[in-house]
Order: structure tokens, then C-alpha cells, then sequence
């Protein structure tokens, strides 16, 4: 079942998301919201989501970010941005530690923040402790791409957005951000190819709608 994501200015956002037990977390209910967010997720497309972000002010996450969202990015880019295939997993009562300075900065775009995007300083690696959706413990230690999800999405539980972090005389929307600053920052070898240098979802010039879906870039 698809769920209704939530858009700034809900106060849900701003909310900080409660924990739950291992009772809670292993109930048929809490079960039924992992699947729908993974659903709600991908229809996005997204590379991740907050309970937050669908109304509940629960401290869950579903990330994902599969190859195939990953293809028409140039390699440069994928190099970069050190962003590499993350298999579907769920997040639950995350706690996170930054392992090296907030002081990578690329564009970010958020599922509840439609049509904008800007640039957000993250740190490029990362310890997070959670539990997983058997309430069992986990430590995930992540870097680059993945570590700004992560980032990102555990943020949402916090009530925090990528406006509050965001270096704001970038924000810029998809559209803008198409005309006037990917092309100057690719290569122009790569240009013509490369349609996404952001997270979430875009309508660049001549793509289509379908080829859109298919980069996963919400958050
Ligand atoms: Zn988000």
C-alpha cells in the first residue's frame, strides 16, 4: 500500500520520532509499515525514508539504492560521490556517530520538500547502531553516498531537515539546478549522459518521465 508522504511544513516533520520496543517492533502492525514504506519508497523513487515522512513519528528507516537507479550517472560522478549499490535494509532506533568532520558538501533533494534542492555539508563516514526489523542489533559502518543517507534519513527522526544544514545560497530548484549548474559541473564528456548529480527526483530536459523513476533520488 502506498502512503501519503508528508511535505515540509507538516508539523510531523518537526517531531522527535519516539523509539520502539522489541515487541513493538516485531508486531504484525510494525511489520505491515515496513512494507508499505518500502513500497512508498520505491514508487518515490527513493533511495530512502523516514517514518516521519509518512506521518508516523516513529524511529524507522528504509533505505535502498540499487544498481539500477545508478545508471545513468557518469562514473566520475559515481567516484566522487563515492556512491555504490546499498541493498533494501530497515533502521530502527538508530543512533549515530560521525566519524570524520561535516565538511563534504553535495546537492541534496528531499521526498518532503518537492522541486528544491541545494547543498548540504555531511560527514563521509559513519557508526550507526540500530536494530533491525527482527529487533536484533546491528552496526552499520558507512561511507560516501550511503553515509549521507544515512545521514539524511536519521536526521528526519531528529525533526531535522537538509534545510536546517544547508548551505543556502545553493538552494536552487531541480529545474535551476538543471540549467545552470550540473551542466558547468560535468565534464563535457560526460554531460550529455549524466542526468543526475542529485538525490531526488528531477524532470531534466528531454528525459523521460519513466527514465526519471528509475534514479531513485528522493530522501
Ligand atoms: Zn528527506
Amino acid at each position: 500500500m502506498l502512503l501519503k508522504i508528508c511535505e515540509v511544513g507538516n508539523p510531523v516533520l518537526r517531531k522527535v520520532a519516539q523509539p520502539l520496543t522489541s515487541e513493538e517492533i516485531q508486531s504484525d502492525a510494525m511489520q505491515n509499515l515496513v512494507g508499505h514504506m518500502r513500497e512508498t519508497m520505491r514508487d518515490g523513487p527513493g533511495v530512502g525514508l523516514a517514518a516521519p515522512q509518512i506521518g508516523e513519528s516513529l524511529r524507522i528507516v528504509v533505505i535502498e539504492d540499487i544498481a539500477s537507479y545508478q545508471q545513468g550517472l557518469s562514473k566520475a560522478h559515481l567516484s566522487e560521490t563515492q556512491r555504490v549499490p546499498v541493498d533494501f535494509h530497515i533502521i530502527i532506533n538508530p543512533v549515530i556517530e560521525l566519524l570524520s568532520p561535516s565538511d563534504i558538501s553535495f546537492y541534496e533533494g528531499c521526498l518532503s520538500i518537492p522541486r528544491l534542492m541545494a547543498k548540504v555539508p555531511r560527514s563521509g563516514s559513519v557508526r550507526v547502531t540500530c536494530l533491525d526489523e527482527h529487533a536484533e542489533p546491528r552496526v552499520i559502518m558507512a561511507e560516501g553516498w550511503y553515509a549521507r543517507i544515512l545521514q539524511h534519513e536519521i536526521d528526519h527522526l531528529e525533526g531535522r531537515l537538509y534545510t536546517d544544514l544547508m548551505q543556502s545560497e545553493t538552494l536552487t530548484t531541480i529545474e535551476s539546478y538543471q540549467r545552470n549548474i550540473m551542466k558547468s559541473t560535468l565534464s563535457s564528456q560526460e554531460g550529455s549522459s549524466d542526468k543526475s548529480v542529485f538525490l531526488r527526483r528531477s524532470q531534466p530536459t528531454g528525459a523521460s518521465p519513466k527514465n526519471n523513476r528509475r534514479q531513485g533520488r528522493g530522501l
